[in-house]
């Protein structure tokens, strides 16, 4: 059983979101069609404050390139980013980012993940025909994905998820087990027109963060850390 997601967690995955969102560009944005393997060469960047980085390769013979990244711990609270990328090959069957990223984080020895972000085409059409709902931002699969993040040892189902348009144009952001209830209960309104901020700017977001926990010590009942993040990450992009 993974140990509690902490603020501090949380601040650390708001703090490493620009990092995660420019390897999942690299897949994202890969016009090639071609296999990408990715080596990434993270001396001059922040990746090298973090203990590790990992990404791995993305393929799809649709042009469907979806990119999931995670930020989480181990047991000495050393701290990596894995990215993955989606495999389909036509004929075969998909393995989703998500999956790939969260099976890589858990043959790593990875206790406890603080947050999840993913991002893959803006084209609500071509997000309907491969989730079955039509939102502003592709989602992690009701029949795949979730069932692996409601169910895994390493992921709270309190973190925040940040679904990404790869053009740039909007994001949502949801506390996870929130997310999941609205696939349960058929929720198509929450998932469809609520939690949609523009242009995401994770420095803002961190400075809000900072700011409302900083106002949170006095109140009754706090926002938990990933209420918190989504709250912060959705009032400084509109
Ligand atoms: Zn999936």
């Amino acid at each position: 059983v993974y140990s509690e997601l902490s603020y501090s967690d949380v601040e650390r995955f708001i703090e490493c979101g620009p990092l995660i969102l420019s390897e999942c560009d690299k897949i994202t944005n890969n016009q090639s069609g071609e296999l990408l393997r990715i080596n990434p060469d993270h001396s001059e960047t922040l990746l090298s404050q973090l203990s590790e980085i990992d990404v791995g390769d993305a393929y799809s013979y649709r042009n469907f390139l979806v990119a999931a990244g995670f930020l989480a711990f181990d047991g000495d609270e050393k701290s990596g980013v894995y990215v993955r990328g989606n495999l389909k090959e036509q004929g075969k069957e998909k393995s989703c980012a998500e999956r790939n990223a969260e099976a890589a984080l858990r043959r790593r020895g990875f206790i406890r993940s603080a947050g999840l972000i993913v991002q893959a085409s803006a084209d609500i059409d071509l997000i309907h025909a491969v989730t079955g709902v039509a939102t502003p931002t592709l989602h992690p699969c009701p029949d795949l994905c979730q069932p692996i993040l409601a169910t895994s040892r390493i992921i709270p189902v309190d973190m925040p998820v940040i679904t990404i348009a790869d053009d740039g144009s909007r994001f949502q952001a949801f506390v996870l087990s929130d997310m999941l209830k609205a696939y349960d209960d058929d929720n198509y309104e929450k998932l469809m027109k609520k939690n949609i901020g523009g242009r995401i700017d994770f420095f803002e977001a961190l400075v809000s963060y900072r700011k409302i926990l900083r106002q949170a010590e006095m109140w009754k009942n706090k926002p938990t850390p990933g209420e918190l993040a989504v709250t912060a990450l959705l009032d400084t992009a509109r």
